[in-house]
């Protein structure tokens, strides 16, 4: 390939190179690929990116696009059944408290009655191509806060900018064009719409550290431009001045809230015991919630691995063969580690061949998956009860290695041997059993170095655009 020779060529002038790396931040700078530092709310810098857009098989982005709405419905489908989720889950609330904490919830509105049939999903199905099969392998869904729209819209622009002022042409117009944030908030809007009062807000549930201020406000300005009144908050806000009317209508400093949007409350560091009040008082209202709580467990690991076994998906596409093998297409090998003889044996082929495996808790946000040796030291602590059941076992996908410039402050600026994960976002709205919106747009590249193992943004990889191969 032209960039990969270029490459090759331009790491031998070093003066160059840096020149290049200097223009292309200015590029990113100008295009708005940018977030706050985590220190400041005066500073701001560039979200680390590849300096060229990383090849990706075109079949893999195709098929990666073709099955999302199955996936967007197999989420929705999964957070209507109770009796699913209370038996994949049974193992793992014994073992994982955060989990657990959140069935808590689950339950309490399950018990009450879910009362707000209407549900908004925004999620990313993340991906890398197995290079020993040369196919497609889910690496995880996400469900709730999926970054990579807002901000990374500008990606493709950016880097074809970047291709063309080295002259590559050609590859400039391979690098596909995308707008995720207009899908995005489509679903948002539809919710809004259904919810059917014109005042009531879009509450987007933010973080405290304001990193990605500037991501939330280009989502925010696309809903205000159609119209819909938004607010950002925090859970103590929530906590502190959120209430609900006898009809369980959510309200907020006088705004009644037509849908919660959840940026944050993925990991346990998220909550205070009050930002737990908040999450409650929020499920339990009337507010449409992207996700609700059901969703939100819809896209845990566990959740995976449980619908990985034989004839699960079946029972969620009973007429549909075809929406079935273009899901299970993408998935690899899962092993359940509940206590019984099934997780002993894959504790058994886990401590045999620990580098073929990832081990992978409950959690989200990059940085928690076990790895090589450590998947033995972990087992052997705690293989012989029940709180192996807070984690899941998984093949390990072998992807593609690639040759990219990687630029991200503290990183050398050099040819770096590196691995892609592609994720596809997904938008639904559904109401009860029937999906009234259902549609999937573009790409979020994620690049890292091979040797990485983990691979979110926060843990050391990179945005990246894929380049159609
Ligand atoms: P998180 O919710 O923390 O993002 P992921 O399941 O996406 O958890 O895993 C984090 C990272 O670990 C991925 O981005 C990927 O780089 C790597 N990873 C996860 N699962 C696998 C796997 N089965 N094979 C190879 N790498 C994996
Ligand atoms: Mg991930």
């Amino acid at each position: 390939m032209a960039t990969e020779k270029f490459l090759q060529q331009l790491i031998k002038n070093p003066d160059r190179l840096n020149d290049l790396v200097e223009e292309a931040k200015n590029v990113a700078f100008e295009h708005g690929l940018i977030m706050h530092t985590p220190d400041s709310s005066e500073v701001v810098t560039y979200v680390p990116f590849a300096l060229f857009p990383s090849p990706m098989p075109k079949a893999a982005l195709l098929q990666a696009q073709a099955v999302q709405t199955h996936f967007n419905t197999l989420v929705d489908k999964i957070s209507r059944d109770p009796v699913f989720l209370e038996e994949a889950l049974a193992g793992t609330i014994q073992a994982d408290d955060f989990t657990a904490r959140l069935f808590g919830i689950y339950r309490q509105v399950q018990l009450e009655g879910r009362t707000q049939s209407i549900v908004v999903g925004l999620n990313r199905c993340d991906y890398m191509v197995d290079r020993r099969e040369d196919s497609l392998k889910q690496i995880e869904i996400n469900t709730i806060a999926a970054a990579g729209f807002g901000v990374f819209d500008c990606l493709p622009r950016m880097h074809r900018k970047i291709l063309k002022s080295v002259g590559l042409l050609e590859e400039s117009e391979s690098v596909q064009d995308r707008q995720q944030t207009p899908t995005m908030t489509a679903a948002l809007a539809k919710g809004w719409e259904l919810y059917g009062q014109e005042n009531a807000v879009i509450l987007f549930l933010v973080e405290d550290v304001p990193l990605w201020k500037i991501n939330h406000r280009i989502i925010e300005n696309d809903l205000r431009n159609r119209n819909i009144p938004v607010i950002q908050r925090k859970f103590k806000d929530v906590c502190t001045r959120g209430s609900l009317d006898g009809d369980k209508r959510l309200f907020i400093d006088g705004l009644e809230v037509a849908i919660v949007y959840y940026r944050y409350g993925y990991m346990p560091y998220n909550y205070t015991e009050q930002a737990w009040d908040a999450r409650l008082l929020m499920e339990r209202s009337m507010a449409v919630k992207c996700p609700d709580i059901s969703t939100h467990l819809a896209g845990t690991k566990k959740v995976q691995e449980v619908l990985a076994r034989p004839g699960v998906l079946e029972k969620f596409f009973p007429e549909q063969p075809q929406a079935v093998e273009q899901i299970r297409a993408t998935f690899t090998g899962f092993y359940t580690l509940d206590m019984g003889p099934e997780g002993d044996r894959a504790v058994a082929m886990a401590l045999a061949n620990p580098d073929d495996f990832v081990l992978k808790p409950q959690r989200e946000g990059g940085g928690n998956n076990v790895y090589g040796e450590d998947i033995v030291r972990e087992l052997q602590e705690v293989k012989s009860d029940k709180r192996r059941a807070a984690y899941i076992l998984m093949d390990r996908v072998r992807p593609r290695i690639e040759q990219n410039i990687l630029v991200r402050k503290g990183l050398p600026i050099k040819l770096t041997s590196v691995c892609c994960e592609v994720g596809v976002h997904g938008a639904y709205v559904s109401v009860g059993e029937e999906m009234v919106f259902n549609e999937t747009h573009g790409f979020l590249m994620r690049t890292k170095s091979i040797d990485q193992n983990d691979g979110g943004i926060k843990a050391g990889a990179v945005c990246d655009s894929p380049l159609a191969v």
